[in-house]
Parts: C-alpha cells; sequence; structure tokens
C-alpha cells in the first residue's frame, strides 16, 4: 500500500463535505514519475460535478461569512495541527505523486503547516481604514460623521495549483480564503490528486463545514473552465503556467472576475566580477537543480560576468556532475526524475537546440537511464547565446544556462530581455552596485545574495509581466479575496 492512498487505490472526490465518486464515474491512472508505476486511480470529475463543487461553496458562502474570526482562526490552526500530525504520509504522498525529494518534500509539508498558522494569525489584521470625514468639504455634513472601511468575503474563490508544490502552493489559496471568509473550489494539478484530497479530509475533520471547501479532480479543460465561468465563483486563484493563466485571465475577465496569477518564469541569477564566487555557485545549484529546476523561481538563466565566467562554470559543472539523482523516495536523492517523459524529450529538446548554436555542454547533457523513471542529468551549458530556445521557454528541468556579460548594461538588458518578470538573484561584494542592478530590473522581487528561489509565506510575492497579476503572501492573498467597503455614520442628522 502507498502512503496517504485510500486502500484499493481509488480517489473520491470532495463535494459538500463529503467524499463522492464522480458524476460519470470515469478514472485515470496516476503515475510516479520515479518509477512509472500506476500509484492509484484518481476521479475524472464531469462538469456536473464542478457545477455542484460550485454550488455547494455558494450554498455555504452566508454562513461560512458570518463565522467569527476567532472561531475561523481556531479551525486553521486545527487544521494546521492535523497536517503536522500527518507529516511523513502526506510528504510520501508528495514525494511519490510528483516525484519531489522526500527530503524537500518534508520541508513543503512544513512550510503548508506554516501557512494555516499565518492565515489564521492574519485574520486578526484584516481590518479597514478610517478618515477624518471633517477634512473633506462634500458631501455637506461630514462634520457630524465618521467614515471607515471594512473588508468583506469575495465569495466562492477557485484555487487552481500546479504540480510542482501541490500542497505549500495549493495552501497559499486555501488558507487565506477560508481566513478571509470565503467557500473555496479547489481544481488541483492531475499529477497530484491525492495530495489534495487527504488535505480536504484535514480540514474537514478540523472543523471546515459542509460545502466551505470542495476538490474537484479533473482536467483543466472543461473542468476548469466550467469552475472559471460559473457565475457564482467570484475570484480565480491560479498558479500555472502563462499560457494557461492568460486563457483564465480572459475567461474570468468575461465575467468581471478577479483574478490572481502567479505564473511563469526566467528568473535571472547575475555573478558580478566582485561576487563571492563560492556563494554564487551554491546559489545556482540550489537554484537551478532543486527539485530539479521544476520551481517557478529556479535559476533559469545564469548571467556571468566575462572575467569570473569560466571559474564559475567549471565549478558549477563538478557540483553538478557530483548530485546524487535517484529515486524521490530515497533518502540520498539530491535531484529526483522530472515530471513526465514528456518533459524529458522537451528538456533534450532544448538541450540539442542551444548546442546546435555552438553552446558547449559542461556536464549532464541527457536523459538518466534508471529503471521506467523519468529522470534528467543535472545539465550546465556554458557560451549560451541569448537567441538559444532555452533561455527564451521555461525549461523546467534541471538544466543550468550560462550567458556572460561585460558590464552592468548589459547585465541588466539580459535579465530583462524576457517577456518574464518573477524574480532575480545578485552576487557582488559591493552592495551599491548590487543595489543598482536590482532597481533596474523588472522583476517582482530581487535577492542581493540569496538565491533566486527564496520565498516568505507571510511576505508579498508574485510576478511582473508575463509572471503574473497580484501577490500571494497570506496578508496580501487576503486583500485581493476581500472587497472594501465604505461605512458612514452620521451620528446628528438633522
Ligand atoms: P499548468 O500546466 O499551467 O497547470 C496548472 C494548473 O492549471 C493545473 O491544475 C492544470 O490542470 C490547470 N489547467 C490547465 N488548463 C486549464 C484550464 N483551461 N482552465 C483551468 N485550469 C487549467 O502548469 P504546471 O505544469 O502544473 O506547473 C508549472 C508552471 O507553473 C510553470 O510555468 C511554473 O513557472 C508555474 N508556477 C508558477 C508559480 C508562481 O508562483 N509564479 C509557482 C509554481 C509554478 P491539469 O493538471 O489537469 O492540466
Amino acid at each position: 500500500m502507498i502512503a496517504g492512498i485510500p486502500e484499493g487505490g481509488r480517489g473520491a472526490l470532495f463535494i459538500g463535505g463529503a467524499y463522492r465518486p464522480p458524476d460519470g464515474g470515469r478514472y485515470r491512472p496516476v503515475v510516479d514519475p520515479s518509477t512509472g508505476a500506476v500509484l492509484g486511480e484518481a476521479p475524472v470529475a464531469s462538469v456536473d460535478d464542478a457545477k455542484a463543487a460550485v454550488d455547494a461553496a455558494a450554498a455555504a458562502e452566508e454562513s461560512w461569512a458570518a463565522v467569527p474570526g476567532h472561531e475561523r482562526a481556531r479551525i486553521l490552526r486545527a487544521a494546521a495541527d492535523r497536517l503536522r500530525a500527518d507529516r511523513e504520509t502526506m510528504a510520501r504522498l508528495i514525494a511519490s505523486e510528483v516525484g519531489k525529494p522526500i527530503v524537500d518534500a518534508r520541508t513543503e509539508v512544513d512550510r503548508a503547516v506554516g501557512v494555516y498558522r499565518l492565515a489564521a494569525e492574519e485574520i486578526r489584521q484584516l481590518g479597514g481604514e478610517t478618515f477624518p470625514a471633517d477634512a473633506y468639504e462634500r458631501p455637506a455634513g461630514n462634520e457630524r460623521r465618521f467614515l471607515f472601511t471594512v473588508r468583506d468575503p469575495i465569495g466562492p474563490v477557485v484555487a487552481i495549483g500546479p504540480f510542482n508544490f501541490p500542497l505549500n502552493l495549493l495552501s497559499h489559496k486555501v488558507a487565506p480564503a477560508l481566513a478571509a471568509g470565503d467557500p473555496v473550489v479547489v481544481k488541483p494539478t492531475s499529477a497530484a490528486p491525492f495530495t489534495a484530497l487527504r488535505l480536504a479530509g484535514h480540514l474537514a475533520s478540523a472543523g471546515i463545514p459542509a460545502g466551505v471547501l470542495n476538490v474537484v479532480v479533473g482536467p483543466g479543460e472543461p473542468v476548469g473552465d466550467a469552475l472559471v465561468e460559473h457565475p457564482r465563483t467570484r475570484l480565480v486563484s491560479f498558479t500555472g503556467s502563462t499560457a494557461v493563466g492568460k486563457r483564465i485571465a480572459e475567461r474570468a475577465g468575461r465575467h468581471a472576475k478577479r483574478v490572481i496569477l502567479e505564473l511563469g518564469g526566467l528568473d535571472p541569477l547575475i555573478v558580478l566580477d566582485d561576487a563571492p564566487l563560492d556563494a554564487a555557485v551554491a546559489a545556482a545549484v540550489t537554484g537551478s537543480f532543486g527539485y530539479a529546476g521544476q520551481v517557478c523561481t529556479a535559476s533559469k538563466r545564469l548571467l556571468v560576468q566575462e572575467s569570473v565566467a569560466d571559474s564559475f562554470a567549471r565549478s558549477l559543472a563538478r557540483r553538478a556532475a557530483a548530485l546524487r539523482v535517484g529515486p524521490a523516495l530515497d533518502e540520498a536523492t539530491e535531484v529526483g526524475p522530472v515530471i513526465d517523459t514528456a518533459s524529458v524529450d522537451r528538456l533534450d529538446g532544448l538541450v540539442a537546440d542551444a548546442r546546435s548554436r555552438s553552446a558547449s555542454v559542461l556536464a549532464g547533457g541527457g536523459r538518466v537511464a534508471l529503471g521506467s523513471g523519468s529522470f534528467y542529468a543535472p545539465t550546465v551549458l556554458d557560451h549560451v547565446p541569448g537567441e538559444a530556445r532555452i533561455v527564451r521557454e521555461e525549461p523546467f528541468g534541471p538544466v543550468a544556462p550560462v550567458l556572460r556579460f561585460s558590464d552592468l548594461d548589459e547585465a541588466v538588458r539580459l535579465a530583462n530581455a524576457t517577456p518574464y518578470g518573477l524574480q532575480a538573484a545578485v552576487y557582488t561584494r559591493d552592495l551599491a552596485r548590487g543595489l543598482g542592478v536590482a532597481k533596474r530590473i523588472r522583476a517582482g522581487g530581487v535577492h542581493l545574495n540569496d538565491p533566486t528561489n527564496l520565498r516568505w509565506d507571510a511576505l508579498p510575492f508574485g510576478g511582473v509581466r508575463d509572471s503574473g497579476i497580484g501577490r500571494e503572501g497570506l496578508r496580501s492573498a487576503m486583500h485581493e479575496m476581500t472587497e472594501v467597503k465604505l461605512i458612514s455614520v452620521n451620528y446628528a442628522p438633522p
């Protein structure tokens, strides 16, 4: 039996407070990318299931909004405790479903536990503003008024998550929505349905009332579309690829729905000639090869100043070649599989394209034969030209392309040369130079002397341009998930 997968290997949808089979009785296999083995069968929701989930959420909208904040906080803390108690099973489930090395999967569970706790704390901060009414000339009579705003729950939230953090990135949507008083319909990635369904069980047993949280498992088209287009859903919080995010924004826009979009990136890690080189190489190892490069904020372009580039690239190649590639459940594994065999083929194509444009392969450069898993060798490419596809398309795999620059203007030009703008990192011992570069980079976050893939769960996180709209981080997400209402009080009507 596989940790977290129900006896018999079949999952069920979670709608209106109960697990139930999909309307059409359809199931599909869920494959472990480390072994190619079938882990179990996921239900395939129909459009009617999606509608039933929204109906359940809409029916619970008023009653959940009326639950006092201190009670919502108590339930969220209870959810965190249940998740914490289930840490090992949850981690093994994540490792099996999406091939995340078990050590990293445990960290993901720990972060998700923290997200529910942070959401509970943030409920006390969900206040409005007060205004000095008498400072406004019109409308007449402001001397006798108090003016203030409150934040109302926005209504049913659709939460659509990607495969790479199947627990924590869903939690970054579910926890703030519940904290803000909104019911939620979750559509998890098809790669990790069991993680989301198990999470629903923990939330329900922590006390989330029936209908307030629903999970429908099924393909983006038509299940995701049905949730986005349903007239009763008010906000879509999406994390995934830019192409799908734009499609969702278009559909949501037709219904005047709010969206939070956390999309793709091609984050640059910039190494200046005075950088602490060992630290910069270590950041590239974490940034480019952590979770096999399948992280939105992975270091997808290594921009290195010419005078230190040979030394940086050689050192990175040595470190890449020494990484232990293996199955996700092996405690010693540092780089697990990529999500599927199609991704291996895509990476092969990108590397071949770079080679054909005179890039050199310093480490890796091809698939790794390990049983029936989908493994790709940690790869370092040097002298990659700006036209290569690997630096224009998000590779989402363990490939580190090194590009060289001569001065800071060129570094900034290269950093901003893609339509994305998620995060960036700059390594230098001269903070004034580093801040100068940081100021000119178009991104949602820039880290000086830290890797690109840092995120503080409590703080604003998101991208600019093709990397997204809106911000997550508990307080920011709760602001997006509420509507501001102005209240005026005339305490001495004429
Ligand atoms: P994806 O293919 O875009 O899928 C993301 C989610 O969207 C999945 O649940 C998918 O369902 C669903 N979906 C697909 N078509 C849809 C539609 N028409 N309507 C509604 N939902 C639809 O992305 P992924 O491969 O899972 O994740 C990798 C991408 O996510 C990368 O681009 C990465 O950079 C980005 N990402 C961004 C962040 C961030 O915070 N900015 C964080 C993590 C990942 P199915 O699984 O059923 O197809």
